[in-house]
Parts: C-alpha cells; structure tokens; sequence
C-alpha cells in the first residue's frame, strides 16, 4: 500500500494555502487534485459544517459557470475534517495560477442573495445552511489570498518524514 502525498504532510504545520495534494494520469491525460485549506488545522476551530456546505454549493456553482474555467473543472467538494476544499481539475498547473480563479470564486460569494441549490429536490441536506457565516469565512479566506500572492509557503506543504511500521504497514494521518 502506497501512501498519497497528502498523507506524507505534518498536519500540525499546515497554514492555509492552496496545494497540490497528487497529480493523476487518466486518459492520455493528467488530472490533478489541490488541497483548498480555509484553516490551520488542529490549531484553530475547524470551519462551521453548514457554512462549508453553503461554500460548498456557492463555489462548485462559481467554477461550473466560469466561462474560462467551466470545461476545465472536474470536482470541488469539501474535507471530511473540516478545514478545506478538494478542487480536481484538468491539466497540471502549480497552484499559483489557480489562485486568480480561487480569488474570484471566494470574492462572489459576498454577492450571494442565497444558497443555489438549496432546496429539498436539488440538496441532501437543504436546512443545513448558513450564507451568512459562509459569507464570513470567504471573505476571511480571499482576503488571506491577497495578502499572501507572494508568499510561496501557501502554495508548498510542509514536508515530513512518512509513518512506516516495522512489518511496513503505514499510518494515515488525514
Ligand atoms: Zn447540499
């Protein structure tokens, strides 16, 4: 068994960022999977779970109707744990050139008048939201984005040793 890069990184020292979590070859072609980390985990209150769902429909909504971007997205969903985003994209760009979209996507959510898709037929869970601590946490989080473009620690984990058991069985940290 095989642990993905993700799995290799010290989670105690993660700051929030965009990050390439793996890079996969599918169809002739690569697909790669970033980390969207809104929070510092383990350090700060991981973010409000009907915000991240909010977040989760207003932003999948931003990237499916970009007309630059549209064709080039394969998923956006959140962390089990709370503290970010997946985005799965075609192609293979360093996280800083999908910064510009990330910027644009989180700074439409203050626009919001509600919830797209959050209705009984469209949602699994349509009464757990919350557009206005969704509007707080993207606007902390773009704000984040612009303030740190130059910094090259949000776009590169930290990098740690792998947990190995004798018998060479792995742990997972995530
Ligand atoms: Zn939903």
């Amino acid at each position: 068994m095989d642990l993905i890069p993700s799995f290799s990184v010290d989670h105690r020292a993660i700051v929030p960022g965009i990050f390439t979590s793996r890079a996969d070859s599918v169809g002739g072609g690569t697909v790669t999977t970033y980390d969207v980390r809104l929070t510092r985990p383990n350090r700060e209150p991981a973010v409000d779970v009907a915000a991240m769902h909010s977040l989760e429909h207003l932003i999948a909504t931003f990237l499916r109707n970009d007309p630059d971007w549209k064709d080039e997205i394969i998923y956006w969903g959140p962390m089990g744990c709370l503290t970010g985003f997946y985005l799965i994209l075609k192609g293979s760009r360093p996280p800083q050139e999908i910064c510009g979209l990330l910027l644009s996507a989180f700074r439409s959510v203050e626009d919001a008048q509600e919830v797209p898709g959050a209705t009984a037929k469209n949602c699994g869970n349509y009464l757990m939201h919350n557009l206005g601590m969704a509007k707080w946490y993207a606007a902390r989080f773009a704000d984040y984005l612009a303030d740190n473009a130059d910094n090259p620690e949000i776009f590169e984990y930290p990098k740690t040793e792998r947990l190995v058991t004798d018998d060479g069985q792995h742990f997972y940290d995530s």
